[in-house]
């Protein structure tokens, strides 16, 4: 980000649990494969989620659900947390 954040030259994208409209930055772009999760690979359907969303659980885990036509859950939590802690470390 620059020293001035240029919000309204920022691209926005809705979240898919709260449905809130934010920067493009400001969300967490994933897309399902084969009924798992994953970062978003340049190519094929992606969804977002805030910050917000992605710290509350049982939200969070709705939307995956939702977004991935999956019930599993617990996979679906596993491998989010995986995603989250892998660009925490990059
Ligand atoms: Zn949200």
């Amino acid at each position: 980000m620059g020293i001035i954040a240029q919000r309204k030259y920022l691209p926005t994208r809705m979240c898919v649990s709260c449905r809130e409209r934010m920067a493009q930055n400001e969300l967490l772009r994933l897309q399902c494969i084969e009924g798992s999760i994953n970062k978003f690979q340049k190519s094929g359907r992606s969804f977002y989620l805030c910050n917000d969303c992605l710290s509350q659980e049982k939200r969070v885990a709705k939307a995956l659900m939702r977004q991935c036509r999956s019930g599993d859950k617990d996979k679906l939590m596993n491998k989010l947390k995986e995603i989250i802690a892998d660009g925490r470390k990059s």
